[in-house]
């Protein structure tokens, strides 16, 4: 594992960014893409407010600027960007426009569903869990169609709560390999919580031969928020993709395109 494709700084909710690339350098890595929550419109969930990098992102390129002297790291200027499904003409746009090394394309929330806190599922029967789910991956399989993106993140970021865990099926593991297979977007091992609440990396490792069979290949990312999960997450990843034998996309973005 050279690079680390997603990691975010204080321009949304991670650690400054001088920290994370030294956090980079100490695990050994040759590149880190900083992909901080990029929301282009609105949702029904406020979390715009906090995630601002559509304003920010000019003064966040300026601060990698200027670090980029100061490291032998390849450093990327990225994008972590929520899809919103009828959003995806701003979206482009916004993207066309603004000019990232490259973006990592994540469904957060769909519809009614935010995928981001387990609050919501609690009380929920089985069938809602469900539903709740299916439209997750209806959501995935858009954004991968959308070709708005050049990575998809955490393909299936419902298994972080407990409520919704285990309620996503083979066939729905299908869908999205065969939607990637007819893709340019690749998607992501990623270790948000390879250490916490799930235990493992994204796609859940038991249905990777749904992507392998399809030869879908993936790139690393540790959903780093502080130098510290940097550093346990990257050996981490590396393992979970060493002893899947994970086959690994030839993704290196252009730095400033
Ligand atoms: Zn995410
Ligand atoms: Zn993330």
């Amino acid at each position: 594992m050279r690079a680390d494709l997603h990691a975010h700084t204080t321009y949304s909710d991670g650690s400054p960014l001088p920290e994370m690339c030294r956090a980079a350098e100490a695990a050994g890595l040759d590149a880190v893409g900083f992909t901080d929550h990029l929301i282009v419109v609105d949702d029904d969930f406020g979390r715009r407010e906090r995630y601002h990098l559509v304003e920010t992102y000019e003064r966040r390129r300026e601060a990698i600027e200027r670090f980029r002297p100061r490291t032998d790291l390849t450093v990327w200027d990225a994008a972590e960007v929520s899809y919103v499904a009828d959003a995806e003409a701003e979206t482009a746009d916004f993207l066309a426009s603004a000019g990232f090394d490259y973006t990592i394309g994540s469904v957060h929330f769909a519809g009614e569903y935010d995928y981001t806190t387990a609050a919501g599922y609690a009380d929920a029967s089985e069938a809602e869990r469900r539903a709740a789910v299916e439209r997750y991956v209806d959501a995935v399989v858009a954004a991968v169609e959308s070709e708005l993106f050049d990575v998809l993140g955490h393909l299936d970021l419902p298994e972080r709560m407990a409520p919704l865990r285990g309620h996503a099926r083979r066939s729905d593991y299908e869908r999205v390999a065969v939607a990637l297979s007819d893709s340019a977007t690749v998607p992501e091992i990623n270790a948000g919580r390879v250490h916490d609440s799930l235990g493992r990396v994204h796609p859940d490792p038991a249905m990777l031969d749904a992507f392998l069979e399809r030869d879908v290949s993936f790139v690393l990312g540790t959903d780093s928020h502080s130098p510290s999960e940097s550093e346990r997450r990257v050996p981490a990843l590396r393992d979970a993709a060493v002893e899947r034998d994970v086959p690994l996309a030839d993704f290196e973005p252009a730095v400033g395109r």
